[in-house]
């Protein structure tokens, strides 16, 4: 078995190291464990080697897992991280404790009536590409308003593949300090370290802790 709590160890002391350098506090970023198509078993190993905050982008892949997971293990915090489908508000809202894929009016309606209450971030289209999920930058503002009776925690983005990332790390960062909001889920395992220099407060990694 390759050695999870190594990749974890590894991984949050380059965290802690991205942090210092930008001058922000290490317990200020909470890195989640992204474990779409992961085995309970790989997880496990995490849980073991000291993780607590876990992602998945499916809810039928979660509801799969996480059960049996959670019943072990009670104090891990689940975050969906994929786009959610509104006829999945309230099973979303059943098995997830933080939401980091608001991104439409319908969407938000649907989690007010499922009664989600718990942190939400809203995602979004920080590269203005077609085929990606988010809110468009200029729809931000109202949006916001929108979702006000939601617990909205941040912004969540994921920048455009194959080109540097960190304009749109800063770009996210703005927004949020714009609109008053202190949370920013942001970067993945190729450039959390960039994405914690700029603000990130959360990020999403997957294969850099599963795979050597
Ligand atoms: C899969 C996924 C990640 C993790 O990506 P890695 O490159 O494997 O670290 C992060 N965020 C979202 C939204 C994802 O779907």
């Amino acid at each position: 078995m390759p050695d999870a709590a190594a990749r974890l160890h590894a991984i949050q002391s380059a965290l802690a190291d991205a942090a210092r350098v930008a001058n922000r506090v290490p317990a200020d970023v909470t890195l989640v464990a992204v474990s779409k198509n992961r085995t309970v078993d790989e997880i496990e190993a995490l849980i073991d080697a000291g993780q607590r905050h876990f992602g998945e982008n499916r809810v039928q892949e979660a509801a799969t897992k996480w059960p049996e997971l959670r019943s072990r293990h009670p104090d891990v915090v689940l975050h969906m991280i994929g786009q959610l489908q509104s006829n999945k508000a309230e099973e979303a809202a059943a098995l997830f404790d933080v939401i980091h894929s608001l991104d439409r009016p319908s969407l938000a309606a649907a989690l007010v009536k499922a009664r989600w209450n718990g942190p939400t971030y809203v995602q979004v289209n920080i590269g203005e590409e077609e085929q990606k999920g988010g809110v468009a930058i200029g729809d931000l503002p109202a949006f916001l308003d929108q979702a006000r009776d939601l617990q909205v925690a941040g912004l969540m983005a994921i920048p455009p593949a194959e080109v540097e990332p960190s304009p749109y790390f800063a770009l996210l960062a703005k927004l949020a300090r714009r609109h008053g909001v202190s949370g920013l889920s942001m970067g993945m395992s190729g450039d959390y370290r960039a994405a914690v220099m700029l603000g990130a407060t959360v990020v999403r990694v997957g294969t850099a802790l599963f795979e050597d």
